[in-house]
């Protein structure tokens, strides 16, 4: 089996972080917009790998529903029309809850969330 990304770096760039990656459903089927395309222009994933994984979730302590297993997936994603590559990440090690807020591009926790500090609204 050959190496995500042929074993180069990855990271989602600015184009994708803070909210600006969109996608919507089909069927039950998820498809990601290209950030940089108007018209929700749908991207082809190119390859998809296992960035981590753990037997145990770290979470499961905090909650009564358990996880089987902690998991981040990567995905490289590609627009065929403005030619702007990309990477994605899915995970169940990220945020267990709480709100988007929108305007911000930023998950507010849970004020009970293990991660959160105190100072939370
Ligand atoms: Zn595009």
């Amino acid at each position: 089996m050959s190496k995500f990304n042929d074993g180069k770096p990855y990271h989602g760039s600015n184009a994708v972080s803070h909210g600006k990656l969109r996608g919507a459903t089909d069927t039950d089927y998820f498809y990601f917009f290209c950030p940089k395309c108007a018209h929700r222009q749908i991207m082809r994933i190119l390859e998809y790998g296992l960035h981590d994984e753990k037997a145990q979730n770290p979470y499961n302590e905090f909650f009564k529903v358990q996880a089987k297993s902690a998991f981040t997936l990567v995905f490289k994603l590609h627009c065929e029309k403005c030619r702007h590559t990309d990477f994605v990440k899915i995970s169940n090690m990220g945020w267990q809850g709480g709100r988007y807020d929108e305007a911000n591009g930023k998950v507010i926790p849970w004020d009970t969330a293990p991660s959160v500090s105190a100072k939370q609204p």
